[in-house]
């Protein structure tokens, strides 16, 4: 039967496919940068690189939507390492805005391992750009960590060249702790569907607390996402949070715009320590 809602679907789809090369090509699939923020002092504490491309006739593509379609097209690799690329061009401009310490933190799906050796692009993309890996986050999810067989051995190769290694959207599926430990993972980053309304809920303030100890006691950093409300930035920070990402401190920007951002920071949180 004709279903025009799929056919608009795979409309979508067949176009984004036909489009993605050229455009990764033209630069104008992007890479833009949401600031992670210190919740007691208000220092800037990082950044996530977040793939954005606006398509000129189907508008806004997610970064799931183009993600799979990279995969499909065998271009996952040159997706990465278009968006490593821009981490490192941003990595290399920090120190001149007095941010040489912070560290700017990169998605990789999954399936990525089993597709290319992403230990191997990162080490050429960072060399070419003279960046320490250490400078430098790689999230994965926690099915990443899971798949042991295909992911372990190149999240160890990782891990051993220095790279950072942060769980994203922690508390989404199952982690064997005895795996976190082992793999030396630097931060977890607690599910956005946590932090949302946090300030209102008790059973979501409950998991948080529970979330922080555990970061204590594998000395983990544990990083709070989709932070949207001043209030929940206070409930988050009261339960033991130190870094967090969300609307309410900004939204992922163009690198243009974050010097600009950066510099705005620095004087408000100089006013506030001031006051303070
Ligand atoms: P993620 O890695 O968990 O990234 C956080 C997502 O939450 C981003 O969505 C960000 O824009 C959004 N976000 C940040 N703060 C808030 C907030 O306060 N409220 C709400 N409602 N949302 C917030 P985005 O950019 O649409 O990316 C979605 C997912 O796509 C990412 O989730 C990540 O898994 C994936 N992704 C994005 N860029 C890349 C990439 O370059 N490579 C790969 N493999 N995956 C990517
Ligand atoms: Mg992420
Ligand atoms: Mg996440």
């Amino acid at each position: 039967e004709f279903d025009p809602g799929l056919k608009a679907l795979a409309d979508r789809q067949r176009l984004i496919e036909q489009d993605l090369d050229a455009a990764i090509r033209a630069g104008s699939v992007e890479t833009w940068f949401q600031p992670q923020v210190d919740l007691e002092t208000g220092a800037i504490a990082g950044f996530e690189a977040l793939v954005r491309w606006h398509h000129p006739r189907l508008g806004f593509v997610s970064p799931p939507e183009i993600v799979a379609a990279a995969q499909s097209l065998h271009l996952a690799e040159s997706l990465t390492a278009h968006v490593a690329a821009a981490v490192c061009r941003l990595l290399s401009r920090l120190p001149a805005l007095g941010l040489a310490e912070v560290t700017v933190a990169l998605n990789v799906s999954p399936r990525e391992f089993a597709l290319y050796s992403v230990a191997d692009m990162l080490e050429l993309v960072t060399s070419q750009h003279g960046i320490n890996p250490a400078r430098l986050e790689i999230e994965i999810t926690e099915e990443a960590i899971l798949d042991t067989e295909g992911a372990g051995y190149q999240l160890k190769r990782l891990e051993n060249a220095g790279y950072k290694l942060a769980v994203d959207d922690f508390g989404m599926g199952h982690s064997s702790l005895a795996y976190l430990i082992s793999l030396k993972v630097d931060r977890l980053k607690i599910d956005r569907s946590f932090a949302k309304g946090v300030a209102e809920s008790r059973g979501n303030q409950d998991l948080i607390a529970a979330l922080v100890g555990l970061g204590n006691a594998l000395r983990l950093d544990i990083v709070v996402e989709g932070v949207e409300t001043e209030q929940d930035a206070a409930v988050l920070e009261e339960l033991g949070c130190r870094i967090a990402q969300g609307y309410h401190f900004a939204r992922p920007m163009p690198v243009e715009s974050l010097a600009a951002w950066i510099a705005r920071r620095g004087e408000k949180n100089n006013a506030r320590m001031a006051v303070a």
